[in-house]
């Protein structure tokens, strides 16, 4: 059965009680859908966006498992990769894993582009649990030798569509050509192209999939009315619409 509360999810009481303090009551769809899944281990293929909680949906039984079972990662290693486009988005998902965890022991660094290097070899050369890092430059760390993948236990790869966008494809399967076979592999998208679909399968074993349709909303600048009108009449009645609108600018039919 899908949980209604946080409290009838399996998740450790020092996580319960920062969800608490987050006065987060109830699980959002996604949470609700995936956490107990992935509690148990399994893979993931969550469709959803931003906004739909899917950040939490993923910290937390990530968080749970780090804090049920502490080890030391290995050096110039991390526990935990998430993989995200933007140096925002590692930023908020950092962010995250501080709010969910802040009862929690775990160590956690960022890699991102456009700032210096030589903090982040630094940061990460003991180790650490969590590491949140955008594609390219975290090449370029495993290229020089300064990261090695081979501790990750748990990968998340988020916002998959933008990163394809963006041109990372190339990055990504390089990333993912370096982790261990055996892991527990999350993958977040909001929409489920075909090539997005193949690299879903070829790193996802045996995934449950959760999909959240979008709020639908609309753009505030555009007023929208719906007209009943027999087939004989459309064109007639466009005509006067056109006529209508004639002096606002111009118009676009979609037909
Ligand atoms: P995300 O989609 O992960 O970016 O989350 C969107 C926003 O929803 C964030 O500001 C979260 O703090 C908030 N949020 C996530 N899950 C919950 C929840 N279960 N209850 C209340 N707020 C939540």
């Amino acid at each position: 059965m899908t949980p209604t509360t946080f409290g009838e999810i399996a998740l450790a009481a020092p996580i319960q009680r920062a969800l608490k303090e987050q006065n987060y009551v109830s699980p959002s769809p996604i949470q609700a859908q995936s956490i107990p899944t992935l509690l148990k281990g399994q893979d993931l293929l969550g469709i959803a966006q931003t906004g739909t909680g899917k950040t939490a949906a993923f910290s937390l039984p990530i968080l749970n498992a780090l804090h049920e079972n502490p080890s030391r990662p290995k050096s110039r290693s991390a526990r935990v990769l998430v993989l995200t486009p933007t140096r925002e988005l590692a930023t908020q998902i950092s962010a995250s894993f501080e709010t969910y965890g802040r009862h929690i022991n775990f160590s956690k660094t960022l890699i991102f582009g456009g700032v210096g290097k030589n903090p982040q070899i630094r940061a990460i050369r003991n180790g650490v649990d969590v590491l949140v890092a955008c594609p390219g430059r975290l090449l370029d760390h495993m290229d020089q030798g300064d990261v090695d993948l081979s501790g990750v236990e748990f990968f998340v790869l988020d916002e998959v569509d933008r990163m394809l966008d963006m041109g990372f494809l190339r990055d990504v399967k390089r990333i993912i050509a370096a982790l261990p076979r055996k892991r527990q592999s999350l993958f977040f998208s909001a929409t489920l192209s075909p090539t997005i679909d193949e690299l879903a399968r070829s790193i996802l074993y045996k995934p449950a999939s959760v999909s959240i349709a979008p709020k639908t909303t609309t753009a505030e600048k555009v007023d929208q009315r719906v007209c009943f009108v027999d087939r004989e009449n459309k064109k007639e009645l466009l005509a006067k619409h056109l006529e209508e609108e004639r002096n606002k600018g111009l118009t676009i039919i979609f037909s």
